[in-house]
C-alpha cells in the first residue's frame, strides 16, 4: 500500500529518532564490518538474540575475516554452530565465504544483485546486509517487520505470501528510500522485536499516530494468527554406546536427517536393536515440521564397530558438530557425571524451540 510522501517523511523521521534513542546495544551494532554484520544476520535467523550473542562473539574471534572462514575446516564450523540449530545456514555460509574469498577483491560485494547471488542470501538477508553494512536503500522484511508494516498500513491477509506479502515489501521499499537505510531497516526490526510484538505496547510506539490498524481497531487481527505447523512424527532408536570416558558417534549420511553432523548411531523405527543393549527411556525433540521420538538404548562400546564410527571423549564433545537432538539424547540417557557441564544447548529443553517462538522473541524470522 503506497503512502504519500507527506505520510512517509514523518514516519521515517519518527522511526529513526526512536531507533537512535532506544535501540538495544547489541555487539553487531557496534561494528561496520560487513563480514561481522553478515554473520550476525545468518545467526539471527529464527534464533533469539540472547542465544546468538555468545556464538557470534566466539565465531568472530575464531574466524575474524571472510578469508579465515573460507579456509576453515567445515567440521570445526559445524562444532562452533552446535546448539544454534538450522545447520543448513552454516553450510550455505561456508559456501558463500568460499565464493567471496575467490573474488579478485576478496570482499563481500556491496551490490545487492551480487549479494543476492550468494548461497544463503534470500531477499531478507540481501536487504539487511546491503543496507546495514553498505548503506544501500534496499528493504529487509523479516517476520517482525512484516507485522509492524501490516499494522501501520492495515494490510490484511497472510503477510507471508501473495498480495499482503507484496504490499509489506512495497511499503518497506518506499520507507527505506532516504537517509540511513540501515538504521531505518533496523528501526523496523527493533520496533517489531520490542514494541510492536504480537501483543503490542502501543503506548510506547513512536509511530502510533500513523498506525491504521490502531485507528481502526484491527490490531488483534493484523497479522492474522498463523496455524501451528502440522508435524509428522519420526521415530528412531538411538544407541548410546559408551564407557567411562568415551561415547560412539557416527556421521549422519548425506541427504538424511542431520546430514553432515555427528550423532550416536541412529536406527530407523522398526530396525532390530542388538539384544545386548538396555532401554533407557525416550526423548522427544521438536523441529519445525517434525517431531522426533527417540528410544534410547545404552550399552558398552562394542569391539566390532562400523568403520566410520568414532570414539569421542566426553570432554571433547564440544569440538564435534553434534546437533541438539543428539545432545538431548546423551543428556537423557547417560549418567550426568560423564557429560561436561557446558555442552551446547544443554539448558534448552529443545534447541529448535526457537521455531515455535512468537516472531517477536526471535532475532530475525526471515520470510
Ligand atoms: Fe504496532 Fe501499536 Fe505501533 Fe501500531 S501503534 S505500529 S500496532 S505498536
Amino acid at each position: 500500500m503506497a503512502l504519500s510522501s507527506e505520510e512517509l517523511a514523518p514516519l521515517r523521521a519518527a522511526l529513526l529518532e526512536w531507533y537512535r534513542a532506544h535501540a538495544r546495544d547489541l555487539p553487531w551494532r557496534r561494528t561496520s564490518d560487513p563480514y561481522a554484520i553478515w554473520i550476525s544476520e545468518v545467526m539471527l535467523q529464527q534464533t533469539r538474540v540472547e542465544t546468538v550473542i555468545p556464538y557470534w562473539q566466539r565465531f568472530l574471534e575464531r574466524w575474524p575475516t571472510v578469508e579465515a572462514l573460507a579456509a576453515a575446516d567445515p567440521e570445526d564450523v559445524g562444532a562452533a554452530w552446535s546448539g544454534l540449530g538450522y545447520y543448513r545456514r552454516a553450510r550455505s555460509m561456508l559456501e558463500a565465504a568460499a565464493r567471496i574469498a575467490a573474488r579478485p577483491d576478496r570482499a563481500i560485494p556491496s551490490e545487492p544483485e551480487e549479494l543476492a547471488d550468494l548461497p544463503g542470501f534470500g531477499r531478507y538477508t540481501t536487504g539487511a546486509v546491503a543496507s546495514i553494512a553498505f548503506d544501500r536503500p534496499v528493504a529487509a522484511v523479516d517476520g517482525n517487520v512484516s507485522r509492524v508494516l501490516a499494522r501501520l498500513a492495515a494490510i490484511e491477509g497472510d503477510v507471508q505470501k501473495g498480495a499482503a506479502n507484496r504490499a509489506v515489501w512495497d511499503l518497506a521499499t518506499q520507507l527505506v528510500m532516504g537517509e540511513a537505510p540501515g538504521d531505518l531497516n533496523q528501526a523496523l526490526i527493533e520496533l517489531g522485536a520490542t514494541v510492536c510484538a504480537r501483543r503490542p505496547d502501543c503506548g510506547a510506539c513512536p509511530v502510533k499516530a500513523s498506525c491504521r490498524a490502531r485507528q481502526r481497531g484491527l490490531i488483534e487481527v493484523i497479522p492474522p494468527a498463523r496455524a501451528r505447523p502440522t508435524r509428522k512424527t519420526e521415530r528412531w532408536t538411538v544407541l548410546l554406546l559408551h564407557d567411562e570416558r568415551r561415547v560412539v558417534l557416527a556421521p549422519r549420511p548425506e541427504g538424511e536427517r542431520f546430514s553432515g553432523l555427528w550423532c550416536p548411531p541412529m536406527l530407523p523405527d522398526g530396525e532390530r536393536t542388538p539384544r545386548s543393549l538396555s532401554p533407557k527411556g525416550q526423548v522427544t525433540h521438536i523441529l519445525t515440521h517434525r517431531e522426533l521420538k527417540a528410544d534410547l538404548m545404552t550399552g558398552p562400546i562394542p569391539k566390532k564397530r562400523a568403520a566410520n564410527w568414532k570414539l569421542v571423549a566426553f570432554d571433547e564433545l564440544n569440538a564435534v558438530a553434534v546437533p541438539s537432538f543428539a545432545i538431548k539424547c546423551l543428556a537423557a540417557g547417560l549418567p550426568a557425571h560423564l557429560l561436561p557441564p557446558k555442552l551446547p544447548g544443554r539448558k534448552q529443553p529443545s534447541l529448535n524451540r526457537q521455531a515455535e517462538l512468537p516472531l517477536n522473541e526471535t532475532g530475525r524470522s526471515s520470510q
